[in-house]
């Protein structure tokens, strides 16, 4: 028999009387010269058995499922699983005998019926006091939340009392706390800005770490500061003392949710990505607050890419103008659009018409040189023409039938092939009509990629180059403007 040794120690044991991974290891291999047992490898995790997921655990049992050990030693049946789903795996490779011997210095053990159900009852008990454990835990918050007592680390501007285990007010930060709500609540900073306060008045976590703009929110959002407390989604009346009126503090709330709202259309610059500057280098955008207090929304080069001539930045009031002005051209009101879609119609019977002609004409095209087949070979069968001219002619008529039969194919299968795309290029156009009388920044840019490429700022300027169709209808030739031409130029 060959063994594996399984050391186990979470740094969650340390209250407990578990030996070390080190005195496991030792004893273990005492044990193994005394019981003479031999021993392939040595195991040690330092990982809860709570739940399934052990590395070294899964390895041990890969060895032994690959026939390198037979058994394990391990210091007691709670050190191999806490757990049902780890328990029960060793229980069902002893049912099958692939393992063959688990030795156990504190625990005895046999692979008998009563052995595996003495084994059973060693993990089941480990599970049992694992659970005991968590709910006594569970069972101890409930009591002191009920109590009205936070039962977790107190929150910014608290703090735990290890005596009374309540939670007091921290003096040194509670006006900092105060004056926090205050400031956010005239609704002139962002939750960035407030992060950044806290940085200049010295306002640090309970862990002394700086406060991050998360926190901020988080702290704005705590109901704890009113007096009450949320635990697991259960709202809880505390016997702590708030540091905020519910007037404030509902006040916070409104200009989180009114900031949060204005911010996600003002930070998220619309045309990010769009444009890039002659110099190559990227365009970025950031806002600027006039002196009367307006903001501003900027696009200028990144200036990543070396020296830029650009020296001036382009407001994105002016920008959507000049875009708009590209959509202008590349739009079609709903009116010429159905006039258009209409015209197409009229196309589409009319070339489903035409192209049933040719297609018809084609086929008797084909009877008839299948005709002229037969012919061709009477003729030669009555001795009237040679092999040679036989051969000659039958190879010309033959090559005119194959293509008949081509240019029919052609015209049954995609004969109205351009159709479907000129409609959709036409719903295009009605689109960018659409999109001009629209404030969508984000759909205007999306659109602008999809009929442009190559788009610079350049002084000032968006320019771009328009992608095919687009550009026949952004730069029509003299003459073909004011038709609705569309349809044919796709023809
Ligand atoms: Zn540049």
């Amino acid at each position: 028999m060959r063994y594996i040794i399984y050391a186990r120690k979470s740094t969650e044991d340390e209250n407990h009387q578990v030996l070390s991974i080190e005195s496991q290891l030792c004893e273990l291999r005492e044990f193994a010269v005394k019981e003479k047992l031999e021993i392939v490898a040595s195991l040690c995790e330092a990982k809860t058995a709570k739940e399934p997921g052990r590395m070294k655990f899964a390895e041990m049992l890969s060895l032994i499922e690959k026939g390198k050990a037979d058994g394990i030693l391990s210091w007691h049946p709670d050190r191999l699983a806490r757990n049902a789903v780890d328990g029960g795996k060793i229980i069902h490779l002893i049912d099958k005998g692939i393992i063959k011997s688990l030795k156990f210095p504190t625990f005895w053990f046999e692979p008998t019926p009563q052995g595996l159900f003495m084994l059973q009852i060693a993990f089941g008990q480990s599970k049992y006091y694992v659970d005991n454990l968590r709910e006594n835990v569970t069972r101890g918050m409930r009591q002191k939340i009920r109590n009205g007592v936070w039962p977790l680390w107190a929150p910014l501007g608290y703090l735990n009392n290890p005596i009374t285990r309540e939670i007091d007010v921290n003096k040194e930060k509670m006006s900092l706390i105060k004056k926090m709500f205050r400031v956010y609540s005239s609704g002139n900073y962002t939750l960035k800005e407030i992060s950044e306060w806290c940085k200049k008045v010295g306002l640090k976590s309970n862990l002394d770490n700086d406060i991050s703009t998360g926190q901020v929110q988080a702290t704005f959002q705590n109901i704890f500061y009113i007096g009450l407390m949320k635990y697991k989604g259960e709202v809880f009346e505390g016997t702590h003392k708030p540091l905020i009126s519910k007037k404030l503090f509902d006040k916070v709330q409104e200009v989180l949710k009114e900031r949060g709202r204005s911010q996600k259309i003002k930070h998220n610059f619309a045309f990010l990505g769009l444009m890039k500057c002659p110099c190559s280098a990227a365009i970025t955008a950031e806002k600027k607050i006039k002196p009367s207090g307006k903001e501003y929304v900027y696009y200028r080069c990144t200036k990543k890419k070396g020296p830029c001539p650009e020296k001036h930045f382009l407001r994105e009031e002016a920008l959507v103008e000049q875009i708009k002005d590209y959509l202008q051209k590349v739009s079609l009101s709903s009116q010429d659009t159905e006039k258009v879609l209409v015209e197409l119609k009229k196309d589409e019977s009319k070339a489903k018409e035409q192209t049933k002609m040719i297609v018809q004409n084609l086929k008797k095209e084909l009877l008839e040189i299948e005709t002229k087949l037969e012919k061709l070979l009477d003729v030669y069968l009555a001795e009237v023409i040679s092999t040679e001219e036989y051969t000659a002619r039958k190879q010309k008529i033959l090559t005119r039938k194959l293509e008949l039969q081509e240019r029919i194919r052609d015209f049954e299968q995609k004969g109205l092939s351009w159709l479907e795309p000129a409609r959709e290029f036409v719903l295009k156009l009605n689109y960018a009509e659409k999109l001009r009388k629209s404030e969508n920044y984000q759909e205007m840019k999306t659109f602008l990629k999809n009929i442009g490429s190559n788009h610079i700022l350049q002084n000032q300027k968006l320019i771009f180059s328009f992608k095919a169709p687009f550009n026949l209808a952004a730069e029509p030739r003299s003459g073909e403007a004011e038709n609705l031409t569309y349809p044919k130029v796709w023809t």
